[in-house]
């Protein structure tokens, strides 16, 4: 399980994204300081599988996710989910990074998730194989605590034989451990800006200022 020569891990961060915001980008960058990432690949879902078509076409949302990260050298903008008509499914994906040559099969992956999409894991497709192609990081997110007795028992068992108190470990190995950091607590959601956007409320000091000129250039989200 150890090999030293794996090299620093990379995150990977996918996510509907619509749209981007500051609970996104701090979720990055605290966890690429906290876990001592390389980077951070954001990666927007063409077609999330387990919920209703996002309110953004993949392009636009594509966009604002490019907008929101362009300043920042450590943070880089994957289109393979949206280039593609099929289902957004993270194990495929991590199974096409693996085949890449940047990352190939010994570079340390690390699965970004917030604590919402972690408690329903076990509904993703192939879940159990993603910890044969990366770690999963857990970050804090208000409104949503990380509750092992209410998580299902596959999912709570993979939890306690998989948790990581030590992040550098995550160097160690390509994947298979769990790790939950505390973030600093935003409690935005996408679908709250969505909300304000239908109702003609502001949004400024949610998101990036570049991210609301794109949604007022392409007039997205005026209803809900
Ligand atoms: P929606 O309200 O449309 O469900 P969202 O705000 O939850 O969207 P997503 O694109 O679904 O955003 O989230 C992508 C990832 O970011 C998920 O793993 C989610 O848990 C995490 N995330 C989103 N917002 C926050 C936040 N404020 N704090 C911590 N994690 C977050």
């Amino acid at each position: 399980m150890s090999d030293p020569s794996c090299g620093q891990p990379l995150g990977i961060f996918g996510g509907t994204f619509d749209p981007i915001h500051f609970g996104h980008l701090r979720l990055a960058e605290e966890a690429t300081e906290a876990l001592d990432l390389a980077g951070i690949r954001w990666i927007p879902a063409g077609r999330p599988a387990l919920r209703r078509p996002p309110m953004a076409s993949a392009r636009d949302r594509l966009a604002m996710v490019g907008l929101a990260t362009s300043d920042n050298l450590r943070f880089e903008v994957d289109s393979c989910e949206v280039d593609t008509d099929a289902p957004s499914y993270s194990v495929s994906t991590l199974e096409r990074l693996r085949r890449d040559d940047h990352c190939g099969p010994l570079r340390p992956l690390v699965l970004l998730v917030g604590a919402d999409a972690f408690a329903g894991l076990a509904d993703w497709y192939r879940w159990e194989a993603l910890f044969e192609l990366a770690h999963v990081a857990v970050a804090h997110r208000p409104g949503f605590p990380i509750q092992p007795e209410r998580l299902p028992p596959l999912l709570a068992e993979c939890l306690r034989d998989r948790l990581c108190a030590q992040p550098e470990l995550l160097a160690s190995s390509p994947s298979g451990r769990i790790v939950v950091f505390a973030m600093t607590p935003l409690a935005i959601s996408a679908t709250h800006i969505r909300d304000l956007l239908a109702r003609h409320r502001s949004v400024r000091y949610l998101l990036p200022e570049s991210v609301i000129g794109h949604i007022r250039r392409e007039n997205l989200y005026l209803e809900c």
